[in-house]
């Protein structure tokens, strides 16, 4: 038996309950977990209320991320005892995920933690932490480098906006921080890196579709007409890594851009990010991430709480990255 948050849909509604489940519950997968944290992203909360169509089959244990030690395997490439971590893969959505005391994976969705992270600093990174990286890897793929000038980062006081900010400043690049809330810019000065912060309303409205090359490069968290401004003011040949839609799906942007400056926009998605590269990028975030930042921003909470959790993230009520001590 373990405690498991559940997620249930029936003619009487959607239902979320922190439940102690039967091991013959567990999925099919080829290694066991012992899963010691999970986090709470903003997907997560979508599936935890039902707010959003997250989960595709009921009953459902939610959370993209998870982290824990190897309870059973019948694959060669993990052990009993090794510490793993898990994002993406429509685990929490398709695959009962890591709000759960235990879990039952395929090993292909799994990587080895780095020595160098505690679980908890794993899962105070998460999807967010982990898209930021990939976002940071793609546009140096593309050539980018700290002495082209700066970096522009909407939606930095997100999650995904504000690792990108504290990996790109602690490699040494001068980073633009886009936010809605000025207010918050002593922490995105001082705890992040920021050289500089850019009301986010400056990038929100309809815009030219060429404007003054501004950008070394960009990494935009929030789409719409964000992602159309950063495409039209980033320099010629360079770079706009796209992973969000805060602001909007659509992207009312031109082709002027593209045609006219080589500028390459980059789409991110850290889901299905290929296995075989996942490793070497949670080495990187692990030589990156800073202690004291996670410290400050990562509130830790147990699996009793998740639900009441998800509502103020929802709400806009959270700060930070929220890590659920999934054993508490
Ligand atoms: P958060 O909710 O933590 O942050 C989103 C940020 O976007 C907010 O903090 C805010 O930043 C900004 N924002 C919110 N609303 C608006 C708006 N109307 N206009 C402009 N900016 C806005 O989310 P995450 O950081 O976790 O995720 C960011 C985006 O990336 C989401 O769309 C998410 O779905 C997506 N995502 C994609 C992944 C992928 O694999 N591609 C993985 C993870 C997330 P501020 O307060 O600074 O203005």
């Amino acid at each position: 038996m373990y405690k498991a948050i559940v997620v249930n849909k029936d003619p009487a509604g959607y239902h979320c309950e922190l439940e102690i489940v039967e091991e013959e519950t567990l999925p099919q997968g080829d290694v066991t977990i012992q899963v010691h944290y999970s986090s709470l992203n903003y997907k997560d909360g979508l599936a935890i209320s039902g707010k959003g169509p997250i989960i595709r089959q009921f009953p459902m244990v939610p959370g993209i991320d998870l982290t824990g030690t190897v309870l059973s395997s019948e694959s060669s490439a993990f052990s009993i005892g090794d510490s793993v971590i898990l994002t993406g893969w429509g685990v929490g959505e398709k695959h009962p995920g890591g709000l759960a005391q235990k879990a039952r994976v395929n090993s292909q969705w799994l990587i080895k933690k780095p020595d160098t992270i505690t679980m908890q600093q794993a899962m105070a990174v998460g999807t967010a932490g982990f898209t930021a990286m990939l976002c940071v890897n793609a546009l140096e793929k593309q050539g980018v480098t700290p002495k082209k000038g700066s970096v522009l980062v909407t939606g930095a006081n997100g999650g995904v906006g504000a690792f990108a900010v504290s990996f790109l400043s602690r490699l040494g690049y001068q980073v633009v921080a886009s936010t809605g809330r000025p207010e918050e810019s002593d922490f995105l000065i001082h705890d992040l890196g920021a050289s500089e912060v850019i009301n986010r309303a400056e990038l929100a409205q309809p815009g030219k579709p060429l404007q003054k090359e501004q950008w070394a490069a960009v990494i935009d968290t929030v789409g719409s007409h964000t992602l159309a401004n950063a495409c039209a003011s980033v320099i010629y040949g360079s770079v706009v890594a796209a992973c969000g839609m805060a602001q909007g799906m659509d992207l009312p942007a031109s082709v002027a851009p593209f045609i006219l400056r080589g500028v390459t926009l980059v789409g991110v998605d850290s889901v299905m990010y290929p296995q075989a590269e996942r490793q070497a990028v949670w080495e990187r975030i692990a030589s990156l991430v800073d202690e004291n930042l996670l410290n400050k921003i990562c509130t830790t909470v147990s699996l009793g709480q998740v639900k009441e959790m998800a509502a103020k993230l929802l709400d806009g009520k959270v700060r930070g990255r929220v890590v659920v001590d999934c054993q508490a």
